[in-house]
């Protein structure tokens, strides 16, 4: 095992997908709280903008490279955090061979970087593993309703299995594995053309363009502003005695698509209208967390309404999609 080295009071993290949408607001908090960060990240749905006002941080390190193909890290480290995986249904499903591989050989790559360095692991999974869900809200003892044939399957499936790479050697004493269920998240940083709702409805409001509802729009979600998502991340990695298992992160506030719609219309000045488009297969139906486990092993539960933070999210497209102000980080 690699000797630690500490930093002061900081720890040495590295962060898969730290160029992300929220993988580059950890790095913030993580930096904000004294971390050293190593960020890995191949730029897949990345980008190098998220992560430019960290390049000449002294305590920031970006390497860019695939996790699929990522053997070693010269130094040693105290915690992971893997974060890397497109999560955009459009985006997972460009390259499908490619998102499976990244959850099963990345993770499993980086499961060994934390057993070789002897440092704490965080997976970054999703509320995908419970699919179509029959139990509502879900709970993290609910097994789930996966199509493991369909075109989400690359990410469903690849993600259930990287849980079970975890708890693996977790149960093997190999490695300090914790694994967070994250439910759809959205803020500052989304990229204005991921497909996924939040970022979708807020740029076609702004560009006076048709507001497109997959299916009839009564589908819910839940939706967590992401430095509520981020604090959890920070409560999962760091919080003694390890829970064992999986626990969900997300706002359980529960909307249906055209609930979210007619916020937008109200909150952005457009001319925009509805649009209707064919509902994706296996889009889930419903989704809304179970958080008792969040709240009562971390204490932690999200403090930011939806109102609030598409507020946020929308001025910070506004500013993207026109003139960016010199902005602070948002
Ligand atoms: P994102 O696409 O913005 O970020 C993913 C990052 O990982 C990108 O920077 C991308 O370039 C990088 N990446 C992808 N494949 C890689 C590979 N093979 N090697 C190295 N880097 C790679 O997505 P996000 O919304 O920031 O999601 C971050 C993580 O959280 C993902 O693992 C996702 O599955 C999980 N998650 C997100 C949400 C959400 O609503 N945002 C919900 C559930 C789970
Ligand atoms: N959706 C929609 N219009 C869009 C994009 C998405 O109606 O322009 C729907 C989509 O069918 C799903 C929900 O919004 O029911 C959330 O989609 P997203 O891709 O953001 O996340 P996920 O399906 O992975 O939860």
């Amino acid at each position: 095992m690699l000797q630690r080295a500490r930093n002061g009071n900081g720890k040495t993290v590295l962060l898969a997908g730290g160029a992300g949408f929220v993988g580059s607001h950890l790095c913030d908090a993580l930096l904000a709280r004294g971390d050293r960060v190593i960020c890995v990240d191949s730029y897949l749905t990345g980008s190098e903008a998220n992560v430019q006002p960290l390049m000449n941080h002294p305590s920031f390190r970006l390497i860019e490279k695939d996790i699929c193909q990522l053997e070693q890290i010269d130094e040693p480290l105290d915690q992971i955090y893997n974060l890397a995986c497109a999560a955009s249904p459009p985006q997972y499903q460009a390259d499908p061979v490619h998102t499976m591989m990244t959850c099963v050989a990345g993770t499993c790559n980086l499961l060994t970087l934390a057993e070789q360095h002897g440092a704490s692991f965080l997976q970054a999974s999703t509320s995908e593993v419970y699919g179509d869900p029959a139990q509502h809200p879900q709970r993290e003892d609910y097994r789930g309703n996966v199509s493991c044939t369909g075109p989400r399957a690359c990410y469903d499936e690849g993600k259930r299995a990287a849980e079970a790479l975890c708890f693996d050697m977790l149960r093997a004493g190999r490695a300090d594995v914790r694994v967070a269920r994250i439910f759809n998240t959205y803020g500052p940083r989304m990229q204005p053309d991921d497909g996924r709702i939040i970022s979708n409805l807020l740029v076609q409001a702004l560009s006076n363009e048709p507001l497109t509802i997959y299916g009839t729009g009564e589908q819910t979600r839940s939706f967590c502003f992401v430095s509520d998502l981020v604090a959890g991340l920070i409560a999962l990695m760091n919080v003694d005695p390890n829970p064992g298992g999986p626990v969900n992160l997300g706002n359980p506030g529960e909307f249906t698509i055209n609930e979210l719609a007619t916020m937008v219309l109200d909150m952005v000045p457009t001319q925009s209208q509805l649009v209707h488009r064919p509902l994706p297969q296996d889009d889930p139906t419903r989704r809304r967390p179970d958080i008792s486990q969040a709240r009562n092993l971390l204490g932690w539960q999200p403090k930011v309404p939806l109102s609030e933070g598409l507020r946020v999210t929308a001025d910070w497209f506004a500013g993207s999609l026109g003139n960016p102000p010199e902005e602070a980080r948002a």
